[in-house]
């Protein structure tokens, strides 16, 4: 996650607002929070319907005012709005204010098409703000510490800033004959903070070990993909350090994030969260839906009940020790294209379980390309062992069943694809939505 400066240094006191709600947030009653939050989903579309013509249209064809909305099932009128809805609408979803300060962003488009979509300053504030949040659990972290982060942003290998201290190692340049010169540059910078993605910085360290290196961290931060709890144990060991887990996208809709009790709580003082199910109706208990998020800042493009195709699902916790009122999460299951489907019909999530005993895995990524065939793209050690192999396809059977071809192939760091922005995706499935979709 990269910031634009000039967006919040420029305003400091609407800054320190949004900080200062924020800080606040999570430690008001369910009740407080609910109300207020109700407020600003109507407040956010009775703006979309005054400014936005894709929603004028829509509220007069569903025949809601958004001035009667006075309980959340009013609210749960308004239906899903898909990534193919924004991308076929792209015009009539943007406001007809021409001062918000809004910048075309684009999503990576692992997946097929990109999607394009406008932020404004507003929403870049409350990003600002909710990251410091996140950074300040963390006990030692201030702002203008000096901090690593390892992603596709670094323009070729490396980049230290100055202004904003950090440190920027390119995911895309992480390999063996690379990471003695990334560690002796952090070495020589000495940052006590690194953020990244879960794949390049589980990476990073299984290089470092290989070439018998040790680095330690106070705190590492995660996000921008699901974090693996294989990755998680390994992170946390090597480096020494907690890890904490923090979902974002792009579309700056959800924000759902770890606290020091290692629960995820969805923070809807940044956006609104939901957990659906197959027919579109808001899921109580603890079974699994699409999560769909409204952002509560963002103008320029007001993202209103957005289909994030991500899978989650509500822990049966309801209070934690943290003191955060934020309703916790149970698991983030992944994309619903991360979500293998078998010939039996079933959809399966989460496969990194069945690599918990493969210590001798660097890198790894599962290929659907059809509902009979996957592909296990490994890049091992040179510890790794043919019993490893024949584990690891027992686990995967005991997931997947009997019906699905498992192929098994070893490859090089560099043969395992990347997104556009230098994220390793776990699982890449390439079966059809609408064929998995009938199962959420
Ligand atoms: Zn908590």
């Amino acid at each position: 996650m990269d910031f634009r400066f000039k967006d919040y240094l420029t305003s400091p006191f609407e800054l320190w607002k949004i900080h200062s709600f924020m800080k606040k947030a999570p430690f008001y009653s369910k009740e407080k929070m609910d109300n207020i939050t109700l407020v600003r989903l109507r407040e956010i579309c009775k703006y979309a319907n005054a400014h936005v013509p894709y929603y004028k249209k829509l509220f007069k064809d569903i025949n809601l005012n958004p001035d009667d909305i006075s309980c959340y099932s009013d609210f749960e009128k308004i239906p899903v709005l898909d990534k193919n809805i924004v991308i076929e609408n792209f015009d009539d979803l943007q406001s007809d204010e021409k001062n918000l300060g809004a910048v075309l962003c684009e999503t990576s488009g692992s997946t097929g098409t990109p999607l394009h979509f406008y932020l404004d300053k507003k929403i870049n504030m409350a990003t600002f703000a909710l990251f410091w949040r996140t950074w300040d659990i963390a006990s030692k972290w201030h702002i203008g510490c000096r901090q690593a982060m390892i992603s596709g942003y670094a323009e070729g290998k490396y980049q230290y800033k100055r202004k904003t201290r950090i440190l920027a190692l390119s995911s895309f340049y992480l390999s063996a004959e690379n990471v003695k010169e990334f560690y002796d540059l952090l070495i020589k910078y000495r940052p006590k903070f690194l953020r990244g993605y879960p794949s390049a910085i589980y990476l990073f360290g299984k290089l470092l070990e290989e070439q018998k290196l040790k680095l330690k961290f106070t705190h590492i931060f995660t996000g921008a993909e699901s974090l693996l709890p294989f990755q998680k144990t390994f992170i946390e060991d090597y480096f020494e350090c907690k890890v904490i887990d923090h979902f974002t996208h792009w579309e700056r809709t959800a924000s759902i994030c770890e606290c020091n009790c290692g629960r995820l709580h969805a923070q809807n003082d940044y956006g609104y969260h939901e957990i659906l199910d197959e027919i579109g109706k808001p899921i109580k208990d603890s079974s699994v839906g699409r999560l769909v998020c409204t952002g509560l800042f963002n103008h320029a493009m007001p993202l209103i009940r957005y289909d994030t195709r991500d899978l989650a699902s509500w822990s049966k916790e309801k209070k934690c020790k943290c003191g955060s009122n934020f309703p916790i999460i149970n698991k983030i299951e992944g994309r619903i294209e991360d979500v293998i489907l078998t010939p039996e019909g079933r959809l399966v999530g989460r496969l990194d379980a069945a690599f918990k005993y493969n210590n001798n895995i660097k890198l790894s990524c599962i290929y659907q390309k059809d509902v009979e065939n996957i592909t296990v793209k490994i890049v091992p050690s040179d510890a790794y062992t043919k019993e490893e192999e024949k584990l690891l396809l027992t686990e995967l059977r005991k997931r997947l069943g009997t019906q699905i071809n498992i192929h098994i192939e070893y490859v090089t760091e560099e043969q395992i694809p990347r997104t556009p922005r230098g994220k390793v995706r776990f699982v890449i499935s390439e079966v059809p939505r609408e064929k998995k979709f009938g199962h959420y």
